[in-house]
């Protein structure tokens, strides 16, 4: 068996393992399995561009100018492990693009010519992943009429924090918030169209550093950030990457794209260095990252629960009621059959999932704080209530 038939027979078990009920979603794969495209139904994809390790020696090493080599050790395994958690939240899958190829062959995140120093197979690759990226971008739009991109990184930078990338260097991130929030910065931002849309009129240096900020949802979750309200910007000369070609070229900074990006450099420790820090941040994301587009968006966050349970499709208007005085909640399900729902709060800290048989159910919800909670379940149940 070859070095790179074992690495690629390891990349298949892996993400196999890592991507459950593969039933649901197709998988592609480009010219000799070096780039993959798993088909999601949530309106988030994820990239891993530099986690690839195969070294095939059909395609030379990368030595032309401005080529970078080193690999973002253990991206790729991070973003099967994000999808993981979004589908254990969800049921549903993200659309994921995956890079297998290692960056001494291909940078992905590159413009063509430093990605493939001009070899003709490194350049095929080069196509396919951007190609995936596209049609995962046209579905979500098609399915959702929104979407959210995060490209996953690794750095390797002193300072332990998660790096977001949204198009926009340490002096713009530095600005007062009447500074930051013209239509050039804007603009000049992976979030354009979430700035020019949200849900809460929200500006850009809000979505970048203010309360329901993703920096902020992360870092008030032990995962340091910048920009987030805790840290809103690098200080002079510390290191940060402003978000890369892949950003830059598959954002709503492109006028004619409405689907927003952030470039998400991870530090090593406790983050992807083992199976336990990447299960452990997957699912911190991938809560926060639900949340976040749940509070932004307009549209409805999916409810993949409506394509499984066929017998109620049919269903409209489910009641439910809380009831402060002994902490439950109460809900009449209109139609027959297995209902599921969701609660969440508003930090996006709690969040799970019920399923129940009966038309008439009684949820006992002693254990929850006070705060503001989110139902969400098939059919049209949808709606907070407020645990006093
Ligand atoms: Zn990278």
């Amino acid at each position: 068996m070859t070095t790179s038939f074992s690495l690629r027979l390891y990349l298949l078990i892996f993400c196999t393992i890592a991507f459950k009920n593969l039933s649901v979603s197709q998988t592609f794969y480009g010219t000799n399995s070096f780039t993959e495209y798993r088909q999601g139904t949530l309106p988030i994809l994820l990239t891993a561009p530099h986690g690839g390790t195969m070294v095939p020696l059909s395609v030379p090493n990368r030595t032309c100018n401005g080529s970078v080599t080193a690999p973002d050790m253990y991206t790729e395994e991070l973003a099967c492990e994000i999808d993981s958690s979004l589908f254990d939240l969800t049921g549903c899958h993200a659309h994921l693009v995956l890079c297998h190829l290692a960056r001494i062959k291909v940078d992905v995140n590159r413009p063509v010519s430093i990605a493939s120093c001009g070899n003709t197979l490194a350049t095929i690759v080069f196509n396919e992943f951007h190609k995936f990226i596209d049609t995962a971008q046209f579905k979500m739009k098609q399915q959702h009429n929104y979407g959210f991109y995060a490209d996953i990184h690794g750095h390797s930078h002193s300072i332990q924090r998660l790096e977001l990338g949204y198009g926009l260097d340490t002096t713009q991130l530095a600005l007062s918030p009447s500074s930051l929030n013209t239509p050039a910065n804007v603009n000049s931002s992976s979030i354009r169209n979430l700035v020019n849309t949200n849900f809460n009129s929200y500006t850009l240096s809000d979505l970048l550093s203010g309360p329901f900020a993703l920096g902020t949802l992360l870092a008030s979750s032990g995962y340091s950030a910048v920009p987030s309200a805790q840290d809103p910007y690098p200080l002079g000369g510390q290191p940060y990457f402003t978000g890369g070609y892949n950003i830059q070229v598959h954002s709503s900074m492109v006028a004619s794209n409405i689907i927003d990006a952030v470039q998400i450099e991870t530090q090593y420790n406790g983050v992807r260095d083992n199976p336990i820090s990447r299960k452990k941040f997957a699912d911190t994301l991938a809560k926060k990252l639900l949340y976040f587009l749940n509070l932004h968006y307009n549209q409805p966050t999916p409810n993949c629960i409506v394509t499984t349970l066929k017998e109620n499709e049919n269903e409209t208007h489910p009641l439910f009621f809380f009831d402060n005085t002994n902490k439950t909640l109460n809900i009449r399900f209109q139609t027959e059959g297995e209902h599921t729902i969701f609660i969440y709060g508003t930090s996006g800290d709690f969040w799970k999932k019920f399923t129940f048989k009966e038309r008439n159910e009684e949820l006992k919800l002693h254990d929850l704080s006070p705060g503001i909670y989110f139902i969400k379940g098939s059919g049209s149940l949808s709606g907070k209530f407020i645990i006093q």
